[in-house]
């Protein structure tokens, strides 16, 4: 498989960009996949996020989907990339928020729904809506974390609820993930509610190394399975579960530069920090963490990072 093979120079960048940028690539497009389906390609990479969010607001999911994290990945590869982000955002943002602050659309890729999740006085609430099979739910303490990162930083009530949902394919492409979050959730956003989808499931990613990934503005997976094989001794696989959910949230919160343009974000992995020291380090989503980091990733935003998200709650 393409995999197999760029598993050994390249598997730093390209695994992790798998990780984050895989998504949209869609399961044919292999190895070097994020550029090589043009359908995927056109969402994922840069420029294509515009692309994306149009054709979010189409109503193709795909392309959203792999767009932000997709666009991540790619990075590794496209010089473009980095300006890609910024753009992207601004597709997402005309295509999903709109001109209406209220008119939620979380068919847009990572960040699209970011706004409306952070912004003080759009909605009251958040709901993290856990979908997990059985055997693969997160750590009761990861999903503490979770609800006390989101309220820390939304400034809104954070609530859960958790649903187990059936089993699934051992490989899952972003399209998989997003139709079991739609098909297995009774929660549904409103005005005043906002829900964000956190699947928690067995197998893995269609591309390989990915612990976690987002897939639309308002859903992100977990492979627990994964996690729990990147864990050991030095570094228990809760530390990771921690850092990955909470890494794929700062992605659904629009980090970094999903929905901003800071230029702070990391050119090489689109995206993502360039400090090790905040959970949005590019290593986080990938199984070549604790190598690339060289012991336990962090599990929460640096200051940076909580900048933004401050920057994005007063309406920024
Ligand atoms: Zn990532």
């Amino acid at each position: 498989m393409g995999g197999r093979t760029r598993a050994v120079v390249a598997a730093a960048v390209l695994l992790v960009a798998g990780a984050c940028g895989g998504s949209g690539g869609g399961g044919s497009a292999g190895g070097t996949g994020v550029y090589g389906d043009p359908g995927a390609e056109g969402a994922g990479t840069t420029a294509p996020r515009a692309g994306a969010g149009a054709a979010s607001a189409g109503g193709s999911r795909a392309p959203a989907t792999t767009g932000a994290d997709r666009g991540a990945g790619g990075g590794g590869g496209s010089a473009a990339a980095p300006t890609a982000t910024a753009p992207r955002v601004g597709a997402s943002g005309s295509s999903g928020a709109g001109g209406a602050a209220k008119q939620v659309t979380v068919s847009g890729p990572p960040g699209s729904y970011a706004r409306p999740l952070l912004r003080t006085g759009d909605g009251q609430a958040i709901l993290l809506d856990l979908l997990a099979q059985e055997g693969a739910a997160l750590r009761p303490s990861a999903v503490d974390h979770l609800v006390a990162v989101l309220k820390r930083e939304s400034g809104k009530a954070v609530t859960t609820s958790s649903t187990t949902i059936p089993d699934g394919p051992q490989q899952w492409t972003a399209d998989d993930l997003t139709a079991t979050a739609d098909q297995r959730s009774a929660n549904k956003a409103t005005p005043d509610r906002h829900v964000v989808h956190v699947l928690a499931v067995h197998g893995t990613y269609e591309q390989a190394g990915v612990l976690g990934i987002a897939v639309r503005g308002d859903v992100y997976a977990v492979f627990t399975d994964e996690v729990g094989k990147a864990g050991s001794p030095l570094v228990p696989a809760a530390v990771i579960e921690e850092a990955v959910s909470t890494h794929e949230l700062g992605h659904v919160l629009g980090l970094v530069d999903l929905v901003l343009d800071t230029n702070r974000g990391d050119p090489d992995h689109p995206g993502h920090s360039k400090s090790r020291g905040s959970v949005m380090y590019w290593a986080v989503d990938s199984d070549l963490v604790t190598q690339v980091i060289g012991g336990a990733p962090a599990t929460d935003f640096d200051a940076d990072d909580r900048a933004d998200l401050a920057a994005m709650r007063s309406g920024k």
